[in-house]
């Protein structure tokens, strides 16, 4: 009924409209499937299918979490060309925080009743899984119930190898020292040729997907994210979403999918342009129609501002990240039009409304607080 009504509106033609059917159906959509959309389809009938797959996930709600991010230090061994963030030892603009100085941000944060803490940063070429495990154990002696999601797969992978630990070993001591999920940065692009291009030396996206598969076999969920609008093509976006895909029907523990937009101040790759929000939109739908394993697909609103974040609402999305508490520098290095993101609840629920959506707060695991 519905993909009639949408085969009139577009008046697409057959392979779009066979493609649409089968999304509307809630069949799988294969790889040129996925890639015939990006390249043929209005953005209102993409618009539509990701509404119609948010709708049928996630109903009429619209998620949001209190958070706190924490970024321990802008110290990295690699020089990803899309970074803005990044420093080495001694450079200026570089930063490292102690544990004392971690867990004094924490209590703070604790006292506007957050309910979980982030932890990312880059991946320091001293610090050995000891040191974090040791991180983790004073943070969650403080947390009290609030959930601990730390270390990107690039960190991770470093630790791991830094102290001679298997992927399963490293999980085991950072899971006993209170980690309770990973989140999903890192993966950028999978495929090995643009990621030599970009960020030749770090980890590889076979990495990545394996230290994720490890995380979940050791009951640790994630996230995963795409970090796209750079030198990618359609192709290896769909390349991305697709392994992705095949690594949550092996484990079904990703909660959420985080599209990452390129955002081009202060980097080595400054002279690419940014892409336009239409594309980003385009993105949005896409990833939701093409994911159809992950129940939440989330807009970060500190990278991509209010405005947009709201638009996205209507392109599939149904988790806006949270109150963020301007603790985050890694987008506003890069430019970003929100130099000190902090968004109270109130702003967030309004945003929501606005939107037609119904606002949930929720915690680390899609439960409504
Ligand atoms: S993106 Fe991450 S791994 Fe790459 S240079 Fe920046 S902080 Fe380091």
């Amino acid at each position: 009924m519905i993909a009639s009504v949408l085969i009139k509106k577009f008046g697409i033609d057959n392979e779009l409209k066979t493609i649409a059917e089968k999304v509307i159906a809630s069949e799988r959509i294969n790889e040129e499937e996925g890639l015939l959309l990006y390249e043929k389809a209005e953005l209102s009938l993409l618009a539509l299918l990701a509404d119609h797959v948010r709708e049928k996930k996630n109903g009429k709600h619209a998620y949001y979490i209190k958070n706190i991010h924490i970024e321990p230090t802008n110290i990295c061994v690699y020089k990803c060309r899309f970074c803005s963030y990044s420093r080495k030892e001694g450079e200026t603009g570089s930063w490292e925080m102690t544990i004392e100085e971690i867990i004094k941000v924490v209590k703070e944060a604790l006292k506007k009743n957050i309910s979980e803490i982030h932890i990312v940063g880059g991946v320091h070429p001293e610090r050995d899984i000891y040191y974090y495990a040791e991180l983790l154990n004073e943070v969650r002696g403080v947390a009290g119930k609030a959930h601990i999601k730390a270390f990107t797969a690039i960190e991770l992978d470093y630790m791991f190898r830094k102290s001679v630990k298997t992927n399963r070993e490293g999980f085991e001591i950072l899971k006993e020292a209170g980690l309770n999920s990973i989140p999903g940065g890192g993966a950028e692009i999978f495929s090995e040729d643009i990621r030599k291009q970009i960020c030749e030396n770090k980890s590889t996206g076979n990495t990545w997907l394996e230290i994720h598969e490890a995380a979940h076999q050791c009951g640790i969920p994630s996230n995963a994210t795409m970090l796209y609008g750079h030198i990618e093509s359609y192709r290896h976006r769909i390349d991305h979403l697709e392994r992705l895909r095949q690594l949550q029907d092996r484990t079904g523990m990703f909660n959420a999918f985080i599209p990452l937009k390129y955002r081009n101040k202060n980097n080595e790759l400054s002279s690419l342009k940014e892409v336009s929000i239409t594309e980003d939109l385009r993105n949005y739908a896409l990833c939701r129609i093409y994911l159809d394993n992950i129940k939440h697909l989330k807009a970060y609103w500190p990278m991509i501002g209010k405005g947009t974040t709201q638009l996205s609402l209507s392109f599939g999305v149904d988790d806006i990240d949270g109150t963020i508490e301007d603790s985050t520098r890694i987008y506003s290095m890069a430019g970003v039009e929100e130099q000190n993101p902090v968004l109270a609840t109130e702003e967030i629920n309004k945003m929501i409304i606005d939107a037609k959506r119904v606002p949930a707060e929720r915690d680390s695991l899609y439960n409504i607080i």
